[in-house]
Protein backbone atom coordinates (compact mmCIF):
# COMPACT_ATOMS: atom_id res chain seq x y z
CA UNK A 1 0.00 0.00 0.00
CA UNK A 2 0.94 3.66 -0.71
CA UNK A 3 1.91 6.17 2.47
CA UNK A 4 -1.35 6.74 4.19
CA UNK A 5 -1.58 10.54 2.93
CA UNK A 6 -0.91 9.83 -1.31
CA UNK A 7 -3.60 6.78 -1.10
CA UNK A 8 -6.23 8.98 0.65
CA UNK A 9 -5.43 12.27 -2.07
CA UNK A 10 -6.52 9.62 -4.60
CA UNK A 11 -9.68 8.48 -2.85
CA UNK A 12 -12.77 7.80 -3.09
CA UNK A 13 -11.92 5.13 -6.11
CA UNK A 14 -14.53 5.52 -8.78
CA UNK A 15 -17.49 4.04 -6.82
CA UNK A 16 -17.04 5.91 -3.89
CA UNK A 17 -14.53 3.74 -1.62
CA UNK A 18 -12.15 4.81 0.90
CA UNK A 19 -10.47 1.29 1.02
CA UNK A 20 -13.04 -1.05 1.96
CA UNK A 21 -15.37 1.94 3.14
CA UNK A 22 -17.78 4.38 1.32
CA UNK A 23 -19.91 3.28 -1.36
CA UNK A 24 -23.64 2.90 -2.53
CA UNK A 25 -25.42 0.70 0.13
CA UNK A 26 -29.05 2.17 -1.33
CA UNK A 27 -32.01 0.97 -3.30
CA UNK A 28 -31.39 0.12 -6.88
CA UNK A 29 -33.83 2.56 -7.53
CA UNK A 30 -31.64 5.12 -6.31
CA UNK A 31 -28.50 4.44 -8.35
CA UNK A 32 -29.66 6.49 -11.42
CA UNK A 33 -30.46 9.59 -8.58
CA UNK A 34 -26.79 9.43 -7.13
CA UNK A 35 -25.19 9.27 -10.70
CA UNK A 36 -26.98 12.06 -11.83
CA UNK A 37 -25.67 13.79 -8.71
CA UNK A 38 -22.14 13.02 -9.02
CA UNK A 39 -21.66 13.79 -12.59
CA UNK A 40 -23.35 17.29 -12.30
CA UNK A 41 -21.27 17.89 -8.76
CA UNK A 42 -18.13 17.09 -11.23
CA UNK A 43 -19.22 19.57 -13.72
CA UNK A 44 -19.84 22.22 -10.85
CA UNK A 45 -16.33 22.07 -9.53
CA UNK A 46 -15.39 23.28 -13.24
CA UNK A 47 -17.97 26.01 -13.73
CA UNK A 48 -17.15 29.14 -12.89
CA UNK A 49 -20.91 30.84 -12.61
CA UNK A 50 -21.41 28.00 -9.76
CA UNK A 51 -18.44 28.89 -7.96
CA UNK A 52 -18.74 32.48 -8.31
CA UNK A 53 -22.05 32.23 -6.88
CA UNK A 54 -21.24 29.59 -4.01
CA UNK A 55 -18.85 31.86 -2.81
CA UNK A 56 -20.37 35.14 -3.37
CA UNK A 57 -23.53 33.73 -1.21
CA UNK A 58 -20.85 32.48 1.71
CA UNK A 59 -19.47 35.64 1.98
CA UNK A 60 -22.59 37.77 1.46
CA UNK A 61 -25.07 35.21 3.01
CA UNK A 62 -23.58 33.35 5.54
CA UNK A 63 -20.93 35.94 6.61
CA UNK A 64 -17.34 34.28 5.48
CA UNK A 65 -14.47 33.99 6.03
CA UNK A 66 -15.28 32.82 9.56
CA UNK A 67 -12.08 34.77 11.71
CA UNK A 68 -9.42 32.36 13.35
CA UNK A 69 -8.81 33.85 16.54
CA UNK A 70 -5.72 33.64 19.02
CA UNK A 71 -7.26 31.90 22.23
CA UNK A 72 -4.93 33.90 24.77
CA UNK A 73 -5.66 32.94 27.73
CA UNK A 74 -6.53 29.05 26.69
CA UNK A 75 -2.85 29.10 25.01
CA UNK A 76 -1.10 29.85 28.58
CA UNK A 77 -3.40 27.24 30.96
CA UNK A 78 -2.80 24.72 28.43
CA UNK A 79 0.99 25.79 27.89
CA UNK A 80 0.18 25.22 23.74
CA UNK A 81 -0.61 27.54 21.12
CA UNK A 82 -4.12 27.14 20.48
CA UNK A 83 -5.98 29.17 17.92
CA UNK A 84 -10.03 29.04 17.24
CA UNK A 85 -11.20 28.64 13.83
CA UNK A 86 -15.03 30.31 14.45
CA UNK A 87 -17.68 28.72 12.22
CA UNK A 88 -19.92 29.57 15.16
CA UNK A 89 -20.23 33.25 13.87
CA UNK A 90 -21.84 31.49 10.32
CA UNK A 91 -25.31 32.58 9.95
CA UNK A 92 -27.45 30.08 11.75
CA UNK A 93 -24.88 29.25 14.31
CA UNK A 94 -22.82 26.53 12.75
CA UNK A 95 -20.98 25.18 9.72
CA UNK A 96 -23.77 23.18 8.12
CA UNK A 97 -24.92 26.17 6.14
CA UNK A 98 -21.82 26.03 3.73
CA UNK A 99 -23.23 22.47 2.84
CA UNK A 100 -26.71 23.46 2.63
CA UNK A 101 -26.27 26.01 0.08
CA UNK A 102 -23.77 23.94 -1.77
CA UNK A 103 -26.03 21.26 -2.56
CA UNK A 104 -29.16 23.98 -2.66
CA UNK A 105 -27.80 25.52 -5.54
CA UNK A 106 -26.57 22.32 -6.99
CA UNK A 107 -30.35 20.68 -6.54
CA UNK A 108 -30.94 23.96 -8.71
CA UNK A 109 -28.57 22.65 -11.30
CA UNK A 110 -29.99 19.33 -11.63
CA UNK A 111 -33.68 21.25 -12.31
CA UNK A 112 -35.05 20.11 -8.88
CA UNK A 113 -37.37 22.35 -7.25
CA UNK A 114 -38.46 19.77 -4.56
CA UNK A 115 -35.47 19.47 -1.24
CA UNK A 116 -36.08 16.96 1.72
CA UNK A 117 -33.70 16.23 4.59
CA UNK A 118 -33.37 14.73 7.81
CA UNK A 119 -32.61 16.08 10.97
CA UNK A 120 -31.49 15.26 14.65
CA UNK A 121 -31.31 18.03 16.47
CA UNK A 122 -32.45 20.41 14.30
CA UNK A 123 -29.33 21.80 12.93
CA UNK A 124 -28.73 20.79 9.41
CA UNK A 125 -32.89 21.14 9.30
CA UNK A 126 -32.54 24.78 9.74
CA UNK A 127 -29.65 24.99 7.54
CA UNK A 128 -31.35 23.83 4.87
CA UNK A 129 -34.39 24.82 5.52
CA UNK A 130 -32.84 28.97 5.63
CA UNK A 131 -31.25 27.94 2.15
CA UNK A 132 -34.14 27.15 0.53
CA UNK A 133 -35.96 30.06 1.50
CA UNK A 134 -33.02 32.26 0.13
CA UNK A 135 -33.37 29.92 -2.91
CA UNK A 136 -36.65 29.75 -3.05
CA UNK A 137 -36.63 25.95 -3.14
CA UNK A 138 -39.55 23.84 -1.72
CA UNK A 139 -38.20 22.02 1.29
CA UNK A 140 -39.64 19.09 3.84
CA UNK A 141 -37.93 18.04 6.87
CA UNK A 142 -38.11 14.54 8.72
CA UNK A 143 -37.38 14.25 11.87
CA UNK A 144 -38.06 12.00 14.85
CA UNK A 145 -40.75 13.02 17.18
CA UNK A 146 -38.74 12.55 20.31
CA UNK A 147 -36.07 15.37 18.59
CA UNK A 148 -39.09 17.68 17.89
CA UNK A 149 -40.03 17.24 21.84
CA UNK A 150 -36.67 17.93 22.76
CA UNK A 151 -35.98 20.53 20.16
CA UNK A 152 -38.99 22.76 19.79
CA UNK A 153 -37.54 25.89 19.18
CA UNK A 154 -35.86 24.49 16.08
CA UNK A 155 -39.29 22.64 14.92
CA UNK A 156 -40.31 26.50 15.18
CA UNK A 157 -37.33 27.80 13.16
CA UNK A 158 -37.89 25.49 10.30
CA UNK A 159 -42.06 26.52 9.70
CA UNK A 160 -40.74 30.16 10.58
CA UNK A 161 -38.81 29.49 7.15
CA UNK A 162 -41.54 27.99 5.36
CA UNK A 163 -40.29 24.55 5.63
CA UNK A 164 -42.26 21.54 6.35
CA UNK A 165 -41.24 19.38 9.49
CA UNK A 166 -42.93 15.91 8.87
CA UNK A 167 -42.34 13.95 12.32
CA UNK A 168 -41.34 10.39 12.12
CA UNK A 169 -42.85 7.91 15.09
CA UNK A 170 -40.93 5.02 14.35
CA UNK A 171 -37.94 3.02 15.98
CA UNK A 172 -36.28 5.25 18.92
CA UNK A 173 -37.80 8.28 16.73
CA UNK A 174 -34.49 10.16 15.91
CA UNK A 175 -32.09 10.52 13.77
CA UNK A 176 -31.71 7.23 12.21
CA UNK A 177 -35.38 7.02 11.70
CA UNK A 178 -35.84 10.44 10.57
CA UNK A 179 -32.92 9.16 7.81
CA UNK A 180 -34.53 6.06 6.92
CA UNK A 181 -37.59 8.42 6.30
CA UNK A 182 -36.10 10.53 3.91
CA UNK A 183 -34.23 7.80 1.84
CA UNK A 184 -37.92 5.96 1.69
CA UNK A 185 -39.52 9.65 0.61
CA UNK A 186 -36.74 9.83 -2.00
CA UNK A 187 -37.19 6.70 -3.43
CA UNK A 188 -40.59 7.84 -4.50
CA UNK A 189 -39.95 11.31 -5.68
CA UNK A 190 -36.76 11.06 -6.94
CA UNK A 191 -37.49 12.15 -10.49
CA UNK A 192 -38.60 15.84 -8.48
CA UNK A 193 -36.59 15.74 -5.45
CA UNK A 194 -33.35 16.35 -4.27
CA UNK A 195 -31.93 14.99 -0.74
CA UNK A 196 -29.75 17.31 1.27
CA UNK A 197 -27.60 15.20 3.55
CA UNK A 198 -26.24 17.14 6.13
CA UNK A 199 -22.76 15.08 6.77
CA UNK A 200 -19.91 13.50 4.85
CA UNK A 201 -21.51 10.55 4.96
CA UNK A 202 -23.90 8.26 3.47
CA UNK A 203 -23.70 6.78 -0.42
CA UNK A 204 -21.23 8.21 -2.94
CA UNK A 205 -20.89 11.05 -3.76
CA UNK A 206 -22.22 12.40 -0.35
CA UNK A 207 -19.12 11.67 1.55
CA UNK A 208 -17.42 13.74 -0.95
CA UNK A 209 -19.44 15.94 -1.98
CA UNK A 210 -19.94 17.51 1.63
CA UNK A 211 -16.33 17.58 2.12
CA UNK A 212 -15.63 19.41 -0.39
CA UNK A 213 -18.40 22.17 0.68
CA UNK A 214 -16.88 22.09 4.30
CA UNK A 215 -13.29 21.98 2.75
CA UNK A 216 -13.79 26.21 2.83
CA UNK A 217 -12.90 25.89 6.57
CA UNK A 218 -9.75 24.01 6.10
CA UNK A 219 -8.80 26.58 3.17
CA UNK A 220 -9.17 29.66 5.14
CA UNK A 221 -7.86 28.62 8.34
CA UNK A 222 -4.43 27.13 5.78
CA UNK A 223 -3.94 30.51 4.56
CA UNK A 224 -4.90 32.47 8.03
CA UNK A 225 -2.43 30.23 10.47
CA UNK A 226 -0.08 31.08 7.63
CA UNK A 227 -0.50 34.89 7.44
CA UNK A 228 -0.61 34.82 11.28
CA UNK A 229 1.96 32.55 12.12
CA UNK A 230 4.14 32.02 9.04
CA UNK A 231 3.89 28.59 9.25
CA UNK A 232 1.88 25.44 9.08
CA UNK A 233 0.23 24.18 12.75
CA UNK A 234 1.21 21.33 14.33
CA UNK A 235 -2.43 19.33 15.26
CA UNK A 236 -6.29 20.35 14.27
CA UNK A 237 -8.76 19.34 16.65
CA UNK A 238 -12.54 19.31 15.55
CA UNK A 239 -15.37 17.21 17.23
CA UNK A 240 -16.47 14.15 14.68
CA UNK A 241 -20.40 13.51 14.41
CA UNK A 242 -21.05 12.32 10.90
CA UNK A 243 -17.71 14.10 10.29
CA UNK A 244 -18.22 16.95 8.23
CA UNK A 245 -16.67 19.83 10.11
CA UNK A 246 -14.23 17.81 10.92
CA UNK A 247 -12.92 16.49 7.67
CA UNK A 248 -13.94 20.23 6.01
CA UNK A 249 -11.15 21.59 8.40
CA UNK A 250 -8.62 18.31 8.38
CA UNK A 251 -8.90 17.84 3.79
CA UNK A 252 -7.26 21.16 2.93
CA UNK A 253 -3.85 19.73 4.81
CA UNK A 254 -4.14 16.25 3.88
CA UNK A 255 -0.95 16.80 1.69
CA UNK A 256 0.90 18.51 4.84
CA UNK A 257 1.77 15.34 6.66
CA UNK A 258 3.50 16.50 9.30
CA UNK A 259 -0.10 18.37 10.94
CA UNK A 260 -1.88 15.79 12.45
CA UNK A 261 -5.27 15.47 12.71
CA UNK A 262 -7.25 14.66 16.28
CA UNK A 263 -10.99 13.95 16.17
CA UNK A 264 -13.33 13.90 19.33
CA UNK A 265 -15.97 11.15 19.31
CA UNK A 266 -18.81 11.53 22.15
CA UNK A 267 -17.69 9.34 24.71
CA UNK A 268 -21.50 10.06 26.68
CA UNK A 269 -21.54 8.65 29.80
CA UNK A 270 -19.62 5.25 29.93
CA UNK A 271 -17.71 2.77 27.70
CA UNK A 272 -20.42 0.18 27.42
CA UNK A 273 -22.69 -0.51 24.02
CA UNK A 274 -25.59 2.06 24.29
CA UNK A 275 -23.87 4.79 26.42
CA UNK A 276 -21.61 6.79 23.88
CA UNK A 277 -21.61 7.40 20.49
CA UNK A 278 -17.62 6.61 20.25
CA UNK A 279 -17.73 4.45 16.67
CA UNK A 280 -13.82 3.96 16.91
CA UNK A 281 -14.24 3.24 20.32
CA UNK A 282 -17.13 0.68 20.32
CA UNK A 283 -17.93 -0.16 16.93
CA UNK A 284 -17.13 -2.46 14.24
CA UNK A 285 -17.11 -2.36 10.36
CA UNK A 286 -20.69 -2.70 9.04
CA UNK A 287 -23.03 -1.47 6.91
CA UNK A 288 -25.85 1.76 7.66
CA UNK A 289 -27.73 4.37 5.87
CA UNK A 290 -26.06 3.64 2.04
CA UNK A 291 -22.22 3.46 3.11
CA UNK A 292 -19.37 0.82 4.88
CA UNK A 293 -17.96 2.36 7.78
CA UNK A 294 -17.17 1.70 11.52
CA UNK A 295 -21.06 1.25 13.20
CA UNK A 296 -22.28 1.01 16.72
CA UNK A 297 -23.53 -2.54 16.58
CA UNK A 298 -24.25 -5.40 18.79
CA UNK A 299 -23.40 -8.94 17.71
CA UNK A 300 -26.02 -10.03 15.74
CA UNK A 301 -25.39 -6.87 13.48
CA UNK A 302 -28.30 -4.49 14.86
CA UNK A 303 -27.61 -1.02 15.19
CA UNK A 304 -27.99 -0.26 19.21
CA UNK A 305 -29.22 3.41 20.11
CA UNK A 306 -26.48 5.53 21.26
CA UNK A 307 -25.91 8.44 23.92
CA UNK A 308 -24.27 11.53 23.84
CA UNK A 309 -24.95 15.27 25.79
CA UNK A 310 -24.90 16.47 22.13
CA UNK A 311 -27.72 15.67 20.06
CA UNK A 312 -25.10 16.39 16.95
CA UNK A 313 -22.73 13.59 17.57
CA UNK A 314 -25.23 11.17 18.61
CA UNK A 315 -25.12 9.10 16.11
CA UNK A 316 -24.36 5.50 15.40
CA UNK A 317 -22.00 5.16 12.61
CA UNK A 318 -18.83 7.99 10.78
CA UNK A 319 -18.12 9.11 7.70
CA UNK A 320 -16.26 6.55 5.57
CA UNK A 321 -13.38 8.91 5.06
CA UNK A 322 -12.89 8.77 8.77
CA UNK A 323 -12.69 5.51 8.38
CA UNK A 324 -10.31 5.07 6.31
CA UNK A 325 -7.74 7.78 7.71
CA UNK A 326 -8.50 5.92 11.36
CA UNK A 327 -7.03 2.67 9.95
CA UNK A 328 -4.29 4.29 7.60
CA UNK A 329 -3.17 6.59 10.87
CA UNK A 330 -3.40 9.66 9.07
CA UNK A 331 -6.01 10.78 11.94
CA UNK A 332 -6.57 10.15 16.03
CA UNK A 333 -9.39 10.13 17.36
CA UNK A 334 -9.91 10.62 20.94
CA UNK A 335 -13.52 9.95 23.13
CA UNK A 336 -14.43 12.92 25.43
CA UNK A 337 -17.15 12.66 27.95
CA UNK A 338 -20.51 14.05 28.53
CA UNK A 339 -18.96 15.46 31.62
CA UNK A 340 -15.36 16.74 29.84
CA UNK A 341 -17.58 18.20 26.90
CA UNK A 342 -19.64 20.13 29.71
CA UNK A 343 -16.22 21.67 31.22
CA UNK A 344 -15.20 22.68 28.19
CA UNK A 345 -18.17 24.49 27.70
CA UNK A 346 -17.30 26.27 30.85
CA UNK A 347 -13.86 26.67 29.92
CA UNK A 348 -14.04 28.24 26.65
CA UNK A 349 -16.84 30.56 28.19
CA UNK A 350 -14.85 31.83 31.09
CA UNK A 351 -11.10 31.94 29.22
CA UNK A 352 -12.36 33.28 25.99
CA UNK A 353 -15.76 34.98 26.40
CA UNK A 354 -17.27 32.68 23.33
CA UNK A 355 -19.95 30.06 24.52
CA UNK A 356 -19.64 27.05 22.01
CA UNK A 357 -22.04 24.00 20.96
CA UNK A 358 -22.23 21.53 23.21
CA UNK A 359 -20.96 19.65 20.20
CA UNK A 360 -17.87 21.58 19.47
CA UNK A 361 -17.65 21.77 23.73
CA UNK A 362 -15.89 18.25 23.14
CA UNK A 363 -13.15 19.68 20.57
CA UNK A 364 -12.21 21.76 23.42
CA UNK A 365 -12.89 19.15 26.45
CA UNK A 366 -10.30 16.90 24.21
CA UNK A 367 -7.57 19.62 25.14
CA UNK A 368 -6.58 17.36 28.12
CA UNK A 369 -6.09 14.65 26.11
CA UNK A 370 -4.05 16.95 23.16
CA UNK A 371 -1.93 17.98 25.84
CA UNK A 372 -0.38 14.77 26.16
CA UNK A 373 0.05 14.04 22.93
CA UNK A 374 1.80 17.22 21.91
CA UNK A 375 4.94 19.36 22.75
CA UNK A 376 4.79 22.66 24.93
CA UNK A 377 4.17 25.42 22.14
CA UNK A 378 2.57 23.28 19.74
CA UNK A 379 0.57 24.94 17.45
CA UNK A 380 -3.36 24.18 17.37
CA UNK A 381 -6.10 25.29 15.37
CA UNK A 382 -9.50 24.20 16.82
CA UNK A 383 -12.58 24.56 15.06
CA UNK A 384 -15.88 25.72 16.91
CA UNK A 385 -18.08 23.96 14.41
CA UNK A 386 -20.79 25.87 16.43
CA UNK A 387 -21.99 28.65 19.17
CA UNK A 388 -24.08 27.25 22.38
CA UNK A 389 -26.88 29.61 22.06
CA UNK A 390 -29.36 26.25 20.82
CA UNK A 391 -27.75 24.45 24.18
CA UNK A 392 -27.99 26.69 26.99
CA UNK A 393 -31.02 25.28 28.08
CA UNK A 394 -30.00 21.72 28.19
CA UNK A 395 -26.82 22.95 30.05
CA UNK A 396 -29.02 24.91 32.64
CA UNK A 397 -31.45 21.36 33.05
CA UNK A 398 -28.09 19.34 33.10
CA UNK A 399 -26.91 21.24 35.74
CA UNK A 400 -29.69 21.58 38.02
CA UNK A 401 -30.67 25.34 37.26
CA UNK A 402 -34.05 26.91 36.80
CA UNK A 403 -34.39 29.21 33.76
C1 LIG B 1 -24.19 18.82 13.46
C2 LIG B 1 -23.10 19.44 14.21
C3 LIG B 1 -21.88 18.74 14.43
C4 LIG B 1 -21.63 17.33 14.01
O1 LIG B 1 -21.66 17.09 12.64
P1 LIG B 1 -20.37 16.86 11.76
O2 LIG B 1 -20.92 16.43 10.45
O3 LIG B 1 -19.54 15.80 12.41
O4 LIG B 1 -19.65 18.15 11.68
C5 LIG B 1 -20.87 19.41 15.10
N1 LIG B 1 -21.04 20.67 15.56
C6 LIG B 1 -22.19 21.35 15.38
C7 LIG B 1 -22.30 22.72 15.92
C8 LIG B 1 -23.26 20.76 14.70
O5 LIG B 1 -24.39 21.45 14.53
Amino acid sequence: MASSSSASRALPDAHGRFGRYGGRYVPETLIPALDEITAAYAKTKKDKAFQKRFHVLLRTFVGRPTPLTWADRLSKKYARRIWLKREDLNHTGAHKINNAIGQALLAQKLGKQRIIAETGAGQHGVATATACALLGLKCRVYMGTEDMRRQQPNVFRMRLLGTEVVGVDSGTRTLKDAVNEALRDWVTNVESTHYILGSALGPHPYPVMVRDFQSVIGKEARAQILKAEGRLPDVLVACVGGGSNSIGLFHPFMKDTKVRFIGAEAGGRGAELGEHAARFSGGSFGVFQGMASYVLQDGDGQVVGTHSVSAGLDYASIGPEHAWLRDTKRAEYLRVSDAQALAGLHLLAETEGIIPALESAHAIGALPQVVERTRKNALLIINVSGRGDKDVAEVARLEGVAL
